[in-house]
């Protein structure tokens, strides 16, 4: 089937009205880059949920890759009007965190502590400044473990009775391919890692053996 006669393609989607939990309407929605969050960002607005999106990611290396999704996430939250919250570049404690976790791979517990530290300044977060509901755009990547990050966040949002993790598959009905077309429509910056310097490291090691190409940052944008 084509994009013109897809229903669930971006064009075509008749977007349902999403109701979070509580029958709530503001959300507190974390975010690591734009890709993975159009489309969750795309839902929301179209359901009237009063967003902010939380950009706490200090996992991220280095600091030019940083800046690079952080402004790529502000571009599209000033397009839809969202409030847009630039927290802590906080690498020390990040790397105080997964530290002995070094040659974790990807989706291991190097990542559950990644995880947790980002929910659990997410819950703060909420928790401080009268938002009920928090949300991730991570598991709409079909490169993560969804249940790795939904037990994560349910976690995170347990150290506060009055907070809740909505845990929404953002996947589902043809989510995971308008993610990719509304990158494309929005000519996203493309990262080819997950984030941290362990996943740059790891992701060429994997271009090594595979005989590809060391990855050159900042230079890979969806067309
Ligand atoms: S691979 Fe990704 S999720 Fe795992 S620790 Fe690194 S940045 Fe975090």
């Amino acid at each position: 089937m084509n994009r013109i006669d897809n229903p669930l393609s971006v064009d075509n989607y008749s977007r349902p009205i999403l109701e979070m939990p509580g029958d709530e309407k503001k959300l507190l929605l974390h975010s690591c880059c734009a890709p993975c969050a159009g489309e969750i960002m795309e839902a929301v607005a179209s359901s009237n949920i009063e967003t902010t999106v939380f950009f706490y990611n200090p996992n991220i290396h280095p600091k030019e890759e940083y800046e690079i999704r952080k402004d790529e996430n502000k571009r599209f939250c000033k397009k839809l009007g969202f409030k847009f919250i630039d927290v802590d570049y906080d690498t020390d404690n990040w790397f105080e965190r997964v530290r002995g976790l070094e040659n974790e791979p990807e989706r291991g517990t190097r990542c559950t502590q990644c995880f947790d530290m980002r929910f659990e300044r997410s819950a703060l977060y909420a928790y401080e400044n009268n938002f009920k509901i928090y949300a991730t755009t991570l598991g709409i990547s079909r490169w993560k473990d969804m249940n790795q990050i939904n037990t994560s966040g349910i976690k995170a949002a347990k150290r506060y009775d009055e907070i809740e993790y909505w845990e929404f598959n953002w996947r589902k009905k043809g989510g995971s391919s308008r993610m990719i077309e509304i990158s494309k429509r929005e000519k996203f910056y493309q990262q080819e890692y997950c984030g941290c310097v362990y996943s740059l490291r790891d992701t060429n090691r994997w271009r090594k053996v595979n005989n590809k190409d060391r990855i050159i940052r900042g230079i890979k944008f969806y067309n």
